[in-house]
């Protein structure tokens, strides 16, 4: 149930309202609003009309059902957007942040060498991973920890946040020491031990959608980690199955549309995976950004051919930074911007 408050409420009646519900058996998010404050009460569907004698306190305004089965990331308990702050970039304000690199963390000089090349283009955060999600068991699985080491060594030379995979539930700890935002990949969207732990992890979550998940069950999965005390979720699109064949995934721009009009979470695409080529990167780019993506996932490698995963899909840094001059006039177009580094900005101006 949503309990909005009237405006003007003080501390200890907003106080007053969350024992009550916790005395009911149903915990309370409250949600401090400039105007008023709201509470979402959030517990078993069954019984929550008790909750409607609330409406009987002088300080209530009204009681009314949360109708999407996904609470506390709905809309309808927090209006305003979330702006989640990593690093000095924010990812759901009216700048799009884009997060470049390779797939995975091959050795120091590659991560080191192309985490300077994706911050000159203009990217806010760095991508890699470490712990591999591999189809085959015989493929490359990452550098794992050493990898971490890795991505924190080129977090502190460049000063870019870094954002990897977290595959199990007890590598939370030690994965969230050396990163900026912990990535749940496609396969684990239902890994629900996982997305509690994140939930405690006290890191920003990138949550990508599964490739065969609904929009409904990928947004109840992000209730998960919200629910577990995070308030901090990125929403990753990153193309779903489909019939066809001729790319890697299908992306669905739906998704992003509407996971932005029901969720307050920002919401980010990954046009590489969706992809499956690098051609497409960039239409696919300037497609989410019109949509009203809050950031681009983007693998890079300076070197695609020698990659040790996704070099078929990796752009050259140099076509990061052609990516990022394209986006530049359809952001504006759609009221948005891009940050970019002094003397990045090249063809937008020629
Ligand atoms: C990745 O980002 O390299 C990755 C494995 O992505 P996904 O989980 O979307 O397949
Ligand atoms: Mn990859």
């Amino acid at each position: 149930m949503i309990i909005v408050l009237k405006s003007g409420t003080s501390e200890a009646d907003v106080a007053d309202v969350e024992r009550r519900i916790r005395a009911m058996g149903y915990t309370p998010h409250t949600i401090h609003g400039e105007l008023r404050n709201v509470i979402g009460a959030i517990g078993d569907d069954r019984g929550k009309e008790r909750l409607r004698a609330l409406e009987s306190l002088e300080c209530v305004e009204s009681v009314t059902p949360i109708l999407q089965p996904f609470k506390l990331a709905s809309r309808e308990v927090k209006r305003a957007s979330t702006q989640v702050l990593v690093g000095n970039a924010v990812v759901g304000g009216r700048d799009i942040v884009v997060m470049a690199g390779p797939c995975s963390v091959e050795s120091r000089w590659q991560v080191l060498d192309v985490a300077h090349r994706v911050k000159a283009a203009g990217a806010r955060v760095l991508r890699g991973g470490a712990f591999k999600p591999r189809t085959s068991p015989y493929a490359f699985q990452g550098l794992e920890e050493e990898g971490l080491k890795l991505l924190a060594e080129a977090r502190r030379e460049t000063g870019l946040p870094v954002i990897t995979e977290v595959m199990e539930p007890d590598k939370v700890d030690v994965v969230a020491e050396h990163s900026d935002i912990l990535q749940i990949g496609a396969r684990n969207v239902q890994n629900f031990s996982l997305l509690r732990r994140v939930g405690e992890a006290g890191k920003p979550v990138l949550l990508k959608r599964g490739m065969s998940t609904s929009i409904q069950e990928w947004l109840l999965s992000a209730e998960y980690v919200l629910a577990g005390g995070n308030p901090n979720v990125i929403l990753c699109e990153r193309g779903i199955r489909t019939f066809e064949t001729a790319t890697r995934n299908t992306l669905d721009l739906s998704a992003v549309a509407l996971a932005k009009r029901s969720t307050h979470l920002p919401v980010v695409v990954d046009p590489s995976h969706a992809a499956g080529r690098p051609d497409l990167v960039l239409p696919l780019s300037l497609a989410a950004a019109a949509a009203g993506a809050d950031g681009l996932l983007v693998e890079v490698h300076a070197r695609p051919e020698e990659a040790l995963s996704d070099g078929a899909q990796a752009l050259r840094p140099r076509e990061l930074r052609d990516l990022m001059d394209r986006l530049d006039p359809v952001l504006g177009a759609v009221g948005r911007a891009l940050w970019r580094p002094e003397g990045a900005r090249r063809a937008a101006l020629l």
